[in-house]
């Protein structure tokens, strides 16, 4: 396993949308365990492959001490709302509010190719819809309530 150096914003590749896994390999496992790594050495509750330089649709996440791979994840299903503030291993200290589903269901595949179904509540709904939207180029910043804030600090979009 290694520690992989993550993306900022700023960088090209945090805003190009990832391809779908199609090979369920030792390559994929191996970064895989990477993402891991990185996630836990940078004190993170989730990472998208985009924020390590590798554009496939490939996230891990640990929320309440459950730790979660998601291979070309889909959303399904959304219920209710819920506002937190959110910060990003690739923004930097920068936390700002954003309105997210309270309840997400995803389909994904684990990785060795076979299809699960995970249904999360609050921060684990909260963190499946923040790294899907790595997976589209997409950052919190550019739906926070805080974006204004977040500008007028000089922050990058
Ligand atoms: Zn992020």
């Amino acid at each position: 396993m290694a520690i992989r150096k993550v993306v900022k914003i700023g960088e090209a590749n945090l805003r190009k949308k990832s391809k779908p896994v199609k090979d369920f390999d030792e390559d994929l496992w191996q970064l895989l365990d990477d993402m891991k790594e990185t996630m836990q050495a940078n004190d993170g509750m989730g990472l998208a492959a985009p924020q390590v330089g590798v554009l496939r649709r490939i996230v891990v996440m640990e929320v309440n001490n459950a730790f979660f791979e998601l291979i070309n994840p889909e959303i399904i299903k959304t219920k209710g709302e819920d506002v937190e503030e959110e910060g990003c291993l690739s923004v930097g200290p920068f936390r700002g509010r954003v309105k997210r589903p309270y309840e997400v269901t995803v389909t994904a595949l684990d990785r060795y190719g076979y299809p699960f179904t995970l249904k999360g509540e609050k921060w684990l709904a909260r963190c499946i819809c923040h790294e899907l939207d790595h997976l589209d180029g997409v950052l919190f910043v550019d739906k926070s309530m805080d974006k204004d804030k977040y500008l007028k600090q000089g922050g990058k979009i």
